[in-house]
């Protein structure tokens, strides 16, 4: 008996839709980290069949995946080109977001071996200072324009700090320096916002929008109602119920202890495949709608609820995930993020893909 992980690619196409429809711009589908562990190769072709004809992977190794289901589509690779990784780029026809003065002169070197134009993003570092050119670059390449000699530069883009925070002021000066810089690129389209940066106001959604997150269900709009469709739905059997008395405890360390006779329900899903063993004692999943409290330790391979309250028996379903209790609400529970629920979750589910 293995847990299901259920992914409603109906639902991702959705979504995909309802951001589109916000701005007249393209919107691209983010899909780095295998589709933020949904499965790139179902949820890439899913979204290409309503209409996403620009996807972002983080990686050259992931593009080169998505290419073999996507023949037709445009591929950018997010972390940029990296040194003798050129060749690879154009023979899989895929776009670098180059992000430094290296990455442009050894693209155009490829770009002039090739005799051929090669496209490229350009990412211009606004304040996250992780990737992106800096003022120097930039300045470098202002002074010596022959540096984008045989690139055809498609987007200039760059990355929000706090999209997920409407009122710190970083968003606003992010984008007015955005404006200024993209401004030594003339004609050339530009790309800001990822999920959360489309509701920060139509200011945001420039040519080109770049959502991952919210496509999966996860809520772009921390402060208000999410407004997607719920995705990901994960449940595990009960493999065995216990009868704890008052006293006995449960799992490693005893961490949890029984105050009244209880049922313990095991199921077969634990920190080696995603479920965080920071939700020890503190995450609920849910019997029907009956949220049950998770207690004792995430162990490797198990995890303990108290099923006292509930009519449940070994073999019927715990819902761990579900739209009741979705990875916004479970990250909450474990200290992180949506996105780190998401990818977190491993390979030992059976998966169920529905709705396309
Ligand atoms: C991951 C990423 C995105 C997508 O972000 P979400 O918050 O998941 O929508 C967009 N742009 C860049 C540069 C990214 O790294």
């Amino acid at each position: 008996m293995t847990a299901i992980l259920t992914i409603d690619l109906g639902a991702i196409q959705d979504n995909w839709r309802l951001l589109d429809g916000m701005h007249a711009g393209e919107t691209a589908g983010v899909v780095k980290a295998d589709a933020y562990g949904l499965g790139a190769a179902r949820v890439g072709p899913a979204l290409a069949a309503v209409g996403c004809g620009i996807f972002f992977t983080a990686h050259l190794a992931e593009a080169v995946a998505l290419r073999a289901v996507l023949p037709d589509v445009r591929i950018g690779v997010l972390n940029g080109l990296f040194p003798h990784a050129a060749a690879a780029f154009y023979a899989h026809d895929l776009i670098p977001v180059l992000g430094s003065l290296t990455e442009v002169v050894d693209w155009r070197a490829a770009a002039r071996a090739l005799g051929r134009v090669l496209p490229c993003f350009l990412h211009l570092e606004t304040g996250m200072h992780r990737l992106g050119m800096t003022a120097t670059e930039r300045a470098v390449l202002a002074g010596d324009t022959s540096l984008l000699d045989g690139l055809r530069l498609e987007y200039v883009i760059t990355h929000l700090v706090a999209a997920d925070a409407p009122g710190d002021a970083v968003n606003e000066r992010q984008k007015t320096l955005f404006r200024e810089l993209a401004k030594q690129f003339p004609g050339v389209k530009t790309s800001i916002g990822n999920s959360s940066g489309m509701f920060l106001g139509a200011d945001f959604h420039t040519d080109l929008a770049r959502p991952g997150a919210a496509l999966y269900g996860v809520n772009p709009t921390p402060w208000a109602k999410n407004p997607m469709r719920h995705v990901v739905t994960l449940q595990a059997p009960i493999l065995q119920i216990h009868d704890l008395e008052p006293g006995e405890s449960v799992g490693y360390s005893g961490v949890w202890r029984a105050e009244r006779p209880s049922r313990i329900a095991t199921i077969g899903v634990g920190y080696a495949d995603g479920y965080h063993r920071a939700l020890s004692n503190k995450a609920t999943a849910c019997f029907d709608d009956t949220p049950v409290p998770l207690v004792g330790r995430v162990s490797m391979d198990l995890t303990t609820f108290d099923v006292t309250d509930v009519d449940a028996r070994p073999g019927d379903m715990l819902t761990l995930l579900g739209p009741r209790h979705d990875a916004d609400a479970l990250a909450a529970q474990a200290g992180t993020s949506g996105y780190e629920i998401l990818t977190s979750l491993r390979g030992r589910f059976e998966r169920r893909y529905i709705g396309a």
